[in-house]
């Protein structure tokens, strides 16, 4: 099942749940019996913990206190992953204090206090300083062994740094750490864009999106969002006397080179703690992750000790540790009136509902507009246009509609209908199967074109700066451009004097209406010059210009850097092999003999399943070693790969190609390596290499620091041949250019 799929039916299983809920308990008007009811529960929770991305706090089944998931290898805890303990009360946090006071028979006790960061929960495992596993928490006892995964984040080292000094802990024999999982908000705004521009609806905050990301089967996938992780807590550990206190741990994690938290303070009694916790919501604005409340920790691990944790003696099973708690901060909600809702309409045609708002004071800013995310969004809120409606904002997250406070409905408030025809161009909207965004289909809506180009106009993109917002929005819609292309067109007199803004309205002195004012020569020549830079710009770049689906600038830099050129990608030997490569996985995850969504229906399906998985594992195998002998080939997602293949297979995509040609744009991309053996050293491949594919050989040369040629002249460094080797060749020879095989290269490469 695709995400979006699993998408669409969460939602309406959500719904579906809801509805006979009600039917059942307001209504005593049950449609289904109990069981087929625990049946559409079931599958949803099931659904939510296979795509955890699309969880939302509001599921039924946020009950269920377990990540595990079908298809992961499951790993004990050495040391039980506990719960803390929450609270929202200040009161509360005192009592927590005064208990531990009285078991420890004194008052001035030290603790910790640490930002609680809202992420997914991991235990990261090292051995002899080489991390060797890493799990989530499961169950507490055990969880999902996402090694792979989490080997992808950066910043986390493969081995640990040995200490300098002696007076710091040396690396253990074995060490459990614990810590969060997080992605930092403009990586999952990042994301959320893509999403909305395929028409999917956004993922629902960076917590779930990061446990998601985690628990994805495949790691390129993975790797295409970027996880982040901070290290705090300690789980088993051998020798287990290496640290005395929270403090120290603190200490050792950063010597060992660990990513450790900004901040922590040591608070000495429950005013002290308190006065930190305040200070630590003033800070936690800045902190590149969401922070949900603080946790407070006895210092001392003697101490820690001898408070033990709850549970423990009755069911032998720890459930929480009485030495620490975690203080919730409220989430930031205001309550304000919806005055209007308006349309906007994307460079891919979505149609986003807003929220225009009274304004209200929100996290320290003026909140006056709110995403209503897409029309089901709508509905399923009933948010309609009058409502006293709930607004959140959670750190550099866009303010959203929580929800509507029905008690201050007014009658004269009519339900919302979504607008059949797209606000622009009133041509009628479309809504694609599987996807929730409502579109414009036409391709020339001024409002598409206009995204289009304020889009390229971005920093990220080709960087032509005065060029976005009002000034693409007139360009399109006097006739002067329509595509990226028409830019390159633009006389510098027609611009210099077109229209900018809106005409005010306003009257001259004789009465005539008053010229809005014009883009000016200085602007104008300025926009010319940024466009004409572009002709020099690199692949990556136009890579981003050609604005494919599911492709952004990371994943367009690793494309870049895996073709070279544009010919090589637009004729790519690389992205099919992927694609099939994702394809056999999906095949043999659905005919797994073993499938529990899917079981075989007799034995003979089952003997059929076996021979046809074994089949695709062995293609699989050898599809994995041939993506992986091309270096950077695994960092690129499948569905990009899928993407990048249609574009160049459209007509949209042979225009892209055929426009740039007659411009003489030739985009390419170097990959600057420092110091690689091939440093200097120009190649020429021909023929057919015994193991290795002309990609392959390529990304090796490249990644020693070498470059690709392909024309063998008197700089050739070397010319690498193979099998049925043409015309290259013999130059080769006639030049006296030295002629290695596959073996004499892979020498060469010092391998
Ligand atoms: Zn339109």
């Amino acid at each position: 099942m695709s995400p979006a799929e699993a998408q669409a039916r969460i939602l309406q299983l959500r719904a579906e749940v809801a509805r006979h809920e009600a039917l059942y308990r307001k209504e005593a008007k049950p449609e289904i019996s109990d069981f087929e009811f625990d049946a559409l529960a079931r599958e949803l929770a099931d659904l939510e913990r296979a795509f955890p991305e699309f969880q939302t706090a509001d599921s039924p089944t946020q009950q269920i206190g377990d990540d595990r998931t079908e298809g992961f290898a499951r790993a004990k805890h050495r040391q039980a992953m506990t719960t803390l303990d929450n609270t929202y009360d200040e009161g509360e946090l005192r009592d927590f204090h005064a208990r531990l006071a009285k078991l420890l028979g004194r008052d001035d006790l030290a603790y910790t206090v640490e930002p609680k960061i809202d992420g997914a929960s991991i235990s990261v495992t090292y051995e002899r300083g080489r991390l060797v596993r890493a799990v989530t928490r499961g169950d507490g006892e055990e969880g999902d062994d996402v090694t792979p995964n989490v080997r992808l984040i950066r910043g986390l080292p493969a081995t640990l740094r040995p200490p300098e000094d002696l007076t710091s802990p040396p690396i253990p024999e074995l060490v459990e750490i614990r810590g969060e999982v997080f992605m930092r908000f403009e990586e999952f705004a990042r994301l959320n864009r893509l999403q909305e521009e395929a028409g999917l609806a956004p993922y629902a905050n960076p917590r779930n999106l990061a446990a998601g990301s985690l628990k994805l089967l495949d790691p390129a996938a993975a790797g295409n969002r970027q996880l982040e992780i901070v290290l705090y807590g300690i789980g088993a550990c051998e020798p287990a006397d290496l640290v005395r206190s929270q403090v120290e741990w603190h200490a050792a994690l950063k010597v060992w080179g660990l990513p450790g938290l900004e901040k922590i303070w040591r608070p000495t009694g429950a005013d002290a703690v308190w006065a930190a916790i305040r200070e630590l919501d003033t800070l936690r604005a800045g902190l590149p992750y969401a922070t949900d409340g603080a946790v407070v920790k006895l210092d001392d691990f003697g101490a820690q000790q001898t408070a033990g944790f709850r549970g423990e003696g009755q069911s032998g099973r720890k459930l929480s540790p009485r030495w620490a708690c975690a203080y919730k901060f409220a989430p930031e909600q205001a309550e304000t009136v919806l005055k209007a809702i308006t349309i906007q309409v994307g460079r891919t045609g979505v149609l986003t509902p807003v929220a225009e708002l009274e304004p209200v004071q929100l996290a320290g800013t003026t909140v006056a507009r709110a995403t209503l995310h897409n029309r089901d969004e709508i509905a399923r809120k009933d948010v309609r246009v009058g409502d006293t409606v709930l607004v959140e904002k959670a750190g550099e997250i866009i303010p959203a509609v929580v929800r509507v406070i029905l008690e201050k409905r007014k009658p004269e408030c009519v339900p919302y209908a979504f607008p059949e025809v797209c606000p622009v161009c009133a041509t009628p909207a479309v809504r694609p199967e599987g996807e929730v965004a409502v579109r414009c289909p036409n391709p020339d809506c001024p409002a598409q074109l206009t995204g289009r180009i304020d889009y390229v106009a971005g920093r990220g993109v080709l960087d032509i700066e005065g060029l976005g917002g009002a000034v693409a929005e007139k360009l399109v819609a006097t006739g002067m451009v329509r595509d990226l292309f028409d830019l390159f067109a633009l006389e510098a007199e027609r611009l210099a004097r077109l229209e900018k803004g809106e005409t005010t309205g306003a009257l001259t002195k004789s009465g005539k209406a008053k010229k809005a004012p014009e883009l000016g020569d200085n602007n104008a020549r300025r926009i010319l010059e940024a466009i004409e830079r572009t002709r020099t710009f690199d692949l990556g770049r136009w890579i981003l210009a050609m604005q494919i689906r599911d492709v952004g600038g990371a994943t367009a830099q690793d494309l870049a850097a895996l073709h070279g050129d544009l010919p090589t990608l637009a004729n790519s030997a690389v992205l099919p092999l992927l694609v099939r490569l994702a394809e056999a996985e999906t095949e043999r995850a659905e005919v797994s003999p073993q499938s529990r969504k899917n079981p075989p229906k007799d034995e003979a399906e089952k003997a059929a399943r076996v021979v046809r998985t074994a089949a695709l594992a062995g293609e699989i195998a050898e599809l994995e070693a041939r993506r992986d002998a091309i270096p950077g080939a695994a960092k690129i997602g499948p569905e990009a790969a899928r993407q990048v293949l249609a574009f160049f297979g459209s007509a949209r995509g042979r225009e892209f190609v055929a426009k740039l040609g007659k411009l003489a744009i030739a985009p390419t991309w170097t990959k600057v390596v420092v110091g690689g053996a091939l440093t200097g050293k120009t190649f020429v491949l021909t023929g057919t290499l015994p193991t290795l594919s002309r990609e392959a050989a390529k990304a090796k040369i490249e990644a020693a620091g070498g470059k690709v040629s392909g024309s063998v002249s008197a700089k050739t460094s070397y010319v690498v041949a193979g099998e049925e080797a043409g015309s290259k060749l013999d130059k080769a020879r006639e030049l006296g250019v030295p002629v290695l095989d596959e073996a004499g290269l892979v020498a060469l490469l010092g391998e």
